[in-house]
């Protein structure tokens, strides 16, 4: 990571435009300083809503993209390679002149001096000061204090993560062609998800989708479609965010499609050969962990209150209390709205992070602050395989083949760049006329 190039870097040039990246030495510029800290739904929102403001944005991110998490589990069943559905930060913001972006890793914050700390390759630990400071870093996948399943379940947060559940789930298909054992075939063939929320539902039916259509004539010894598809949710039903006829069309679409689904039955254990389920051993090849999230360590650095998830505690403007120049958005706000806390989804991000630009810009222009911020909800859609999905928005509840169709669009819709757009509808077109999927890829040795 180097610094902004040119007269900018020179120390002692008055004008210059771009931030210092040692907040020990001097302040950044003439103009005020916002930090943005995470480039996802949030961090990027906030961005873009300050492009007009009188501000230097400085947007740091320890990845050089901005992922669309909704469409990883598309990646992680080789529907759509990783470029399809990220950015790259930096092109994002070509065109924003007053935005500069940093590769680098977030390990804590002086909120007294108005510091934020970066680890940044090639550079070692670095502190940044601000005016104003947005976190915005999402959360982790949470194993529930069972931290020792993680080796044998992968989750899915990231393009690494969704990249290498591809390989596991490919490569089973390969390790069963070159099985003998039939018993060992089987179970080599057995795929279980743990968790029945949004992404494991969505995952469960375009893998049964990958082994009964896609992958069928590819093999000689196997037959793909045999696998078993098992999605497992310790609680009383899938889906439990949506409403619970929603939920039951879904369930039933699933078990169409040969999805075994197992609800208010924990998982007891994980280990190299399988799970251990309501009682009952499972033997499988692949186990993937759909269920849980833990908030990045913002509370900590900030020294905030949180609520029982670990979430920062907001004030209605998205502050930190006490400290009104610091905003918390995104995953890992804990905001609530008419009693019930706002949902950890990608709307409630961007509402968030425009949101809080807007309070900047408005504060630095001696306007008034905007109301208390107020969440949106545009609705919960949620994919079932091809031609089905179902959709809440208020009391409007859609399943099937339109519900899909607008879940099509609207995620073409808030993909980062026109490239994404594109090329995601492409391979889309294309998969869907030939039941193909173009990223069938196992990537390392495996
Ligand atoms: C598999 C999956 C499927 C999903 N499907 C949907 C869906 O269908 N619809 C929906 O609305 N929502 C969905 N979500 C949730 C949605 O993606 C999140 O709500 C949204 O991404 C939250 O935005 P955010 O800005 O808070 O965090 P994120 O988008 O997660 O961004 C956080 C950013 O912070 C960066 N970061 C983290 N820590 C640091 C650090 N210490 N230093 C520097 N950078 C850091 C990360 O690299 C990342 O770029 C899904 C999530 C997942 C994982």
């Amino acid at each position: 990571m180097t610094s902004p190039r040119g007269p900018k870097d020179n120390p002692g040039d008055a004008d210059s435009r771009s931030p210092r990246l040692d907040a020990g030495r001097s302040r950044v510029t003439a103009r005020p300083s916002v930090v943005i800290v995470g480039g996802g739904f949030g961090g990027l929102a906030a961005a873009r809503a300050l492009a007009r403001a009188p501000v230097e944005v400085v947007l740091v991110d320890r990845t050089n993209h901005h992922l669309f998490q909704p469409l990883l589990y598309q990646v992680a069943t080789a529907g759509l390679a990783p470029g399809d559905i990220a950015s790259p930060i930096r092109q994002v913001l070509r065109a924003q002149k007053n935005a500069t972006v940093l590769l680098g890793e977030a390990t804590g914050v002086d909120p007294g001096a108005r510091r934020v700390a970066l680890e940044i390759a090639g550079r070692g630990r670095v502190e940044l000061a601000y005016d104003f400071l947005i976190v915005a870093t999402g959360v982790a996948q949470s194993y529930f204090g069972h931290d020792e399943f993680a080796r044998f379940a992968p989750g899915l947060k990231t393009l690494e993560d969704a990249t290498a559940v591809r390989g596991e789930i490919l490569g089973a298909f390969e390790r069963a062609e070159a099985q003998e054992n039939p018993a060992a075939r089987r179970d080599l063939l057995t795929i279980v998800l743990v968790g029945a929320g949004p992404t494991g539902v969505e995952m469960a039916g375009a893998i049964a989708e990958l082994a009964r259509a896609t992958l069928a004539e590819d093999f000689r010894r196997v037959d793909p479609s045999s696998a078993r598809v098992v999605l497992v949710e310790a609680g009383a039903r899938i889906l439990p965010t949506f409403h619970e006829s929603l939920a039951r069309r879904a369930h039933a679409r699933l078990e169409s499609m040969g999805v075994e689904i197992r609800v208010a039955q924990p998982v007891a254990a994980v280990d190299e050969r399988g799970v251990l389920v309501g009682g009952e051993r499972i033997e499988a090849g692949v186990v993937l962990w759909t269920a849980g999230v833990k908030p990045s360590p913002a509370a900590a650095w900030l020294g905030a209150a949180t609520d029982r998830a670990g979430r920062v505690l907001v004030e209605p403007d998205l502050s930190v209390p006490g400290r009104p120049e610091v905003f918390v958005v995104g995953d890992v706000a804990a905001k609530l709205q008419d009693g019930a806390p706002l949902p950890g989804v990608a709307q409630v991000a961007i509402q968030g992070g425009r949101y809080v630009g807007r309070v900047v810009a408005r504060r630095l222009a001696g306007r008034p602050a905007p109301p208390p911020f107020r969440y949106r909800d545009k609705g919960n859609l949620a994919v079932v395989g091809r031609d089905f999905a179902v959709l809440e928005r208020g009391r409007l509840r859609l399943s099937g083949w339109l519900a899909w169709a607008l879940w099509a669009t609207i995620h073409i819709t808030y993909l980062a760049l026109f490239n994404n757009r594109l090329l995601v509808f492409t391979q889309w077109v294309w998969s869907y006329l030939t039941w193909q999927r173009g990223s069938r890829l196992i990537l390392g040795r495996h």
